[in-house]
């Protein structure tokens, strides 16, 4: 090759490079979809529903099968039945408790009194509140089907559509770096999935979860994330997040939290990931569609977007 062409292609080569490494270095931002018009008719559904600092996600399948993985704190119960009320829910096939703190147990007594419950799927971990022994005592007087869940089992809801139950393991996890919770850590995580489509629920699954899970090689590659522990600083690795390698991330959460959820750290990892973002505390309830094929997901506000990838400062301890 002469000189003289030599040198231009290295120019070319030097630029391309340089122009790709700036690529890399300034992503895109991701953007939330715009509040829309929801098509629910033959889908399978998930509500992350607005219910303040807690949890309470409704699932509808195509055969309408109906789950509800936890039920908020007590003030959440008005939220919560009137949802399942407006969602044509009559009774709930399953219902999860992904571990037994009150802002994923508080409403539970709630709504077993009032809608019959198939199955009760629990962590197995107890604890002495008045709210965990009322959601006891409701599972007993309505003779409800009460499960320990453990990695490995699957509920068929109906055609094609199946929850696997990732965390905990038989082995509980007992040791937790500072800051974070045994509870939380042996949540219970589940996968749901619909032909290509996939979403993990994490509960308070803390830093420890995610390495065991990964450790044991379930599946976690799922196109929704449900953050763990409401966008804690104590979950969501780097690591975790390129197993799931998911495209959007669900965070619920209250807008009047003194604990930092969601924090920072979580926010820029999910943001340099090119992670879109949902949070129920700037976008209310959240609505996540498939087919089977591919998925919508339409918050019902729109938020401001520099709000969005804005965490908080925690005031209080989790
Ligand atoms: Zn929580
Ligand atoms: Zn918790």
């Amino acid at each position: 090759m002469p000189s003289g062409a030599f040198l231009i292609a290295l120019v070319f080569a030097f630029a391309f490079s340089f122009y790709q490494s700036c690529k890399r270095e300034s992503p895109e931002t991701p953007q939330p979809a715009p509040p829309g018009e929801v098509v629910t008719e033959g889908r399978l559904v998930v509500y992350a529903l607005d219910v303040g600092q807690g949890d309470g996600l409704l699932v509808i399948t195509p055969e309408r099968k109906t789950v509800l993985i936890d039920a908020g704190t007590p003030q959440a119960s008005e939220a919560i039945t009137s949802a399942l009320a407006r969602y044509g829910v009559q009774s709930l096939d399953l219902v999860i408790a992904s571990h037994p703190h009150a802002d994923h147990i508080g409403s539970m007594k709630r709504v077993i009194d009032n809608f019959p419950v198939r199955n009760f799927l629990d962590s197995g971990q107890t604890h002495t509140s008045a709210t965990y022994e009322r959601m006891l005592k409701a599972i007993q007087d309505k003779k409800v089907r009460f499960l320990k869940a453990r990695s490995g089992q699957t509920f068929d809801l109906d055609s094609g559509v199946k929850i696997e139950v990732l965390n905990p393991s038989e082995k509980l996890i007992t040791e937790i770096r500072s800051g974070g919770s045994v509870l939380n850590a042996n949540s219970v995580v589940v996968r749901l999935s619909y032909g290509d489509f996939a979403m993990i629920f994490t509960g308070d699954a803390e830093f420890e979860t995610e390495a065991d899970m990964m450790k044991r090689g379930v599946t976690l590659r799922a196109q929704v994330l449900k953050v763990g522990h409401h966008g804690s600083r104590h979950a969501t690795s780097g690591r975790f997040l390129d197993t799931v390698a998911p495209r959007a991330a669900i965070i619920s959460c209250g807008g009047d939290n003194k604990y930092g959820h969601p924090s920072p750290q979580v926010l820029d990892r999910l943001r340099e990931k090119n992670i879109q973002l949902y949070r129920t505390d700037l976008h209310g309830e959240i609505i996540i569609s498939s087919d089977g094929k591919s998925f919508d997901i339409r918050p019902t506000r729109e938020a401001d977007l520099a709000a969005v990838w804005k965490g908080r400062t925690a005031t209080q301890s989790e």
